[in-house]
């Protein structure tokens, strides 16, 4: 049916920026429900119609390979970033199936156009096969929080809602109310150093179950720098979590050519 993806995309445009008012937001989210369930399929990346991501599209996707540091997983360094050199990070590692670029990077960003129905248990399945190549000793998930008036305006947070899926997939159970967010950070693009970022984000974070002794898997959509999994790992091991690790479906490198023309991780989130 030629036509149809232009449609499809064109009637998400229309939608862009309607859900400022509840009511607007309502039907906005039902609006883009309902246009999923009508709409044929099409490959995230080339468009094909078919499946969410294309066989071609699929074995484009870029796995993390090493090296990469061993505590934050940035990709192309041999054993310790300078990061995690100069200031260990709260967590006991972050791994990621892929790096944020090609085929994951459309994934993330279509996440940010609201396909959630297909994206999250898509990003999901991946990050369960991973998890099923590389086991942990986890008792829960816990995804990377959202402030509550960001999670409002957005309409979801696709970190909860891929820890539920991830959950569903490996039986193990997700906590999406043991951390919160208690300062509504500006967006990480805004500030201009990673240090500036460790600043930005620092005590951002509260515990508010008992986590005593308790071993902990942390859940997001893409890992910038780290910063953010550390600040959450660092209130989880405050309150007395005995391991905090964490998964990402995609690493950002630090800094590439491909940020540079195309706008990082940040640009998409805005
Ligand atoms: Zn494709
Ligand atoms: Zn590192």
């Amino acid at each position: 049916m030629p036509g149809v993806i232009p449609a499809k995309a064109g009637i998400r445009r229309i939608f862009r920026g309607v859900d400022s008012s509840p009511v607007g937001h309502l039907l906005k989210k039902t609006s883009l429900a309902l246009l999923d369930l009508v709409l044929p399929e099409y490959c995230v990346v080339c468009k094909r119609e078919g499946n969410y991501l294309c066989a071609d599209c699929e074995s484009d996707l870029p796995p993390l390979r090493r090296p990469y540091c061993f505590l934050c997983a940035s990709p192309r360094v041999p054993q310790l970033c300078d990061s995690c050199r100069r200031s260990a990070p709260a967590f006991d590692s972050v791994r990621a199936p892929y790096e944020f670029r090609g085929s994951a990077r459309s994934i993330l960003h279509d996440l940010k156009y609201r396909r959630i129905r297909i994206a999250v248990p898509y990003v999901a399945r991946l990050l369960a096969a991973y998890l099923e190549r590389n086991p942990y000793p986890i008792d829960a998930f816990c995804p990377v929080p959202l402030h509550p008036r960001r999670e409002r305006s957005r309409g979801f947070n696709q970190s909860e809602l891929i820890a539920r899926d991830l959950s569903n997939l490996t039986g193990i159970p997700v906590e999406t109310d043991t951390l919160r967010r208690t300062r509504n950070t500006p967006p990480q693009v805004s500030m201009e150093s990673p240090g500036d970022r460790r600043l930005n984000i620092t005590d951002a974070f509260e515990c508010r179950a008992d986590v005593q002794g308790k071993r902990y898997m942390l859940i997001d959509d893409v890992v910038t720098t780290g910063s953010t999994m550390s600040d959450c790992a660092q209130a989880l091991k405050d309150a007395g979590a005995l391991n905090v690790w964490g998964i990402a479906f995609a690493r950002q490198a630090q800094r590439s050519a491909d940020d540079d023309s195309e706008g990082g991780v940040s640009r998409i989130w805005m």
